[in-house]
């Protein structure tokens, strides 16, 4: 449905000539991208002042659909990117699409800090536990078991709690939400852009194509119902035993902190240096 209930147009926010796009049928980025877009209209942000910058895999490509300034960047460098462009153009609203191995894995570092710096931005990390476009090998959040082209016998790795990590590091605003709830998703996505400080919003989606193919997890709608059940049963529970998910795997939002926000703290400290000088 290109135009929704609430009058949501999404060819508004396309770029047209960059169709059709590359996306497997059934690929659980798709929803994201439609919910960001609707998020993105909603709060009425202006298309020359929206920036939204990528990192490499299949939720980096996204960016290059977006009617908007677009920066697709290098493998796990989108919120380095994005800190330099958001401190030199604070007049943007900049967001930031990554995939679970460009962000925790390749850009895990660049996560911690961005956190830890609170610099107004929005960034959306697409969790669909698996580097689909390289060849399907295991990220930092495949679940324990589930079978990728580096671990044929069942990852043995426990998979890593990002909103819990980006919480503790510091980001003012941290939720997760399934491409199962749409307007779920986009109202998390909401709050984010609203949010005065870094936001980090984790989308939990589906690869069909590599990781589902890979384990026989059927079609794509059968994929979407199992977001509620088989396979990320801990995104609905309050706790699970893995210590490496001790926090809660809830939706929605997860965290506020209410710390400053760098940007304005770094343009007082250059400010004052000028005024010295
Ligand atoms: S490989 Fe997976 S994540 Fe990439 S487009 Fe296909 S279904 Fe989507």
């Amino acid at each position: 449905m290109l135009r929704n209930a609430a009058g949501f147009d999404i060819r508004n926010h396309l770029r047209q000539e960059m169709m059709p796009h590359f996306l497997c049928p059934g690929c659980g980025h798709g929803l994201a991208l439609r919910a960001l877009l609707w998020a993105l209209d909603e709060a009425g942000i202006d298309k020359d002042r929206l920036a939204v910058v990528s990192g490499i895999g299949c939720a980096g490509r996204l960016s290059a659909y977006i009617d908007a300034n677009t920066f697709h960047t290098t493998h796990g460098r989108p919120l380095a990117f994005a800190t330099g462009l958001a401190l030199a153009r604070p007049d943007l609203h900049v967001v930031v699409i990554s995939g679970d191995g460009d962000c925790l894995a390749i850009g895990g570092n660049h996560l911690i800090h961005a956190c830890r710096r609170n610099l107004k931005m929005t960034c959306l990390m697409l969790n669909n536990e698996i580097y689909g476009m390289t060849g399907g090998q295991v990220s930092p959040t495949t679940s324990e078991q589930m079978l990728t082209s580096t671990t044929p016998l069942g990852n043995a790795e426990p998979a890593f709690d990002a909103c819990a990590l980006a919480a503790a590091a510091g980001a003012g605003f941290v939720g997760r939400e399934v491409t199962h709830h749409v307007p779920k998703l986009k109202e998390l996505i909401r709050q984010g852009l609203d949010h005065p400080g870094f936001a980090f919003v984790e989308v939990l989606t589906d690869c069909t194509e590599i990781f589902g193919r890979k384990n026989e997890l059927g079609s794509s709608p059968e994929m979407i119902l199992r977001q509620k059940s088989d396979i990320r049963p801990s995104a609905y529970r309050d706790t699970v035993d893995s210590p490496f998910r001790s926090t809660d795997l809830r939706t929605g939002v997860l965290a506020v902190n209410d710390r400053p926000e760098y940007g304005a703290a770094y343009r007082r400290a250059a400010a004052l240096a000028a005024s010295a000088s």
